[in-house]
């Protein structure tokens, strides 16, 4: 087994599957190791529709396994799995890190997708990965060493506005934006952080029975004068982003989850307003509009 031309085949299928040609992307993927971001095998593959096993253990260690698109438990008793490789190439692809940005990685997990955007914005760019689990964060760092541009931070408030502790204050501004958990709303100090023609990928979800996570869809949302055009990315399953969720904002999001209602979003606005047609989820400093 070449492992090189696995990860370069694994690489073109799963853009090819997100619908992206972009050649940084593929070589993002071709390059970063995934076992390098997970325990030894054998492995347990997420299967997300089926409701009684979530996960089914690999029956030997061949890393042929990690190279498919779908997502490997992580923390298998919480549910919180290395992402669907084809989802975050779709989100990725939206969001478009190129060489010598800045990105910022909310919700950074074991890092592996951290190492995908430093791969893309290259040795002058750099990547903020942020992971409010302690021991996520840990593994994130050790895992991350071969990427000089990556950091991890752990915004120390849990639970609390992040914004609020000056520790965790954010070094912007950041070109990307990659926000990789549920939110009802994007954060002010999000917002404040986002470079002029910079772009915000967006989960926002509301709750729903039966499911341990949030649902809902990914915006990516780009920075300019006046309104910001936002642009529906796809569908999501996604756990919370503490900090970032609002209860009135998720009431006004539920009702965009009503089949082809998301399709309505086409800006957000940042400046005060008032309440008008247009808005669809009108929270104070995020206005999602039609
Ligand atoms: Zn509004």
């Amino acid at each position: 087994l070449n492992v090189e031309n696995l990860r370069r085949a694994y690489a073109e299928t799963i853009c090819a599957t997100a619908g992206s040609t972009s050649a940084s992307l593929i070589d993002a993927f071709a390059r970063v190791p995934r076992e390098h971001f997970l325990d030894p095998g054998p492995w347990r593959i997420a299967q997300p529709f089926d409701q009684k096993e979530p996960y089914r253990e690999t029956p030997d260690v061949r890393l042929e396994h990690l190279y498919q698109d779908a997502a490997v438990g992580i923390d298998t008793t919480r549910q919180i799995n290395n992402g669907q490789p084809s989802a975050h190439a779709r989100w990725i692809d939206a969001a478009a890190p190129k060489p010598g940005e800045a990105v910022l990685h909310i919700g950074c997990g074991h890092g592996y997708y951290t190492a995908i955007l430093a791969e893309m914005v290259g040795p002058t760019g750099r990547v903020e990965a942020h992971e409010i689990d302690p021991v996520l964060a840990a593994r994130a760092r050790t895992c991350l060493s071969d990427w000089p541009q990556a950091s991890v931070k752990l915004p120390l408030s849990r639970g609390s506005d992040a914004a609020a502790d000056p520790h965790s204050a954010l070094k912007g501004p950041f070109d990307v934006i990659y926000v990789n958990a549920g939110a009802t709303h994007a954060r002010r100090d999000w917002i404040s952080s986002l470079a002029p023609g910079g772009r915000m990928l967006l989960p926002l979800t509301v709750h729903v029975p039966m499911f341990p996570h949030g649902v809902g869809f990914v915006l990516c949302i780009r920075r300019q004068v006046g309104r910001w055009p936002a642009r529906l990315i796809s569908p999501v399953g996604i756990f919370d982003c503490v900090g970032a969720r609002d209860a009135e904002a998720e009431v006004q999001l539920r009702r965009l989850l009503a089949p082809g209602e998301s399709n309505r979003i086409h800006a957000v606005t940042v400046e005060p307003h008032d309440r008008g047609d247009d808005c669809l989820v009108h929270a104070e400093g995020f206005c999602l509009q039609a």
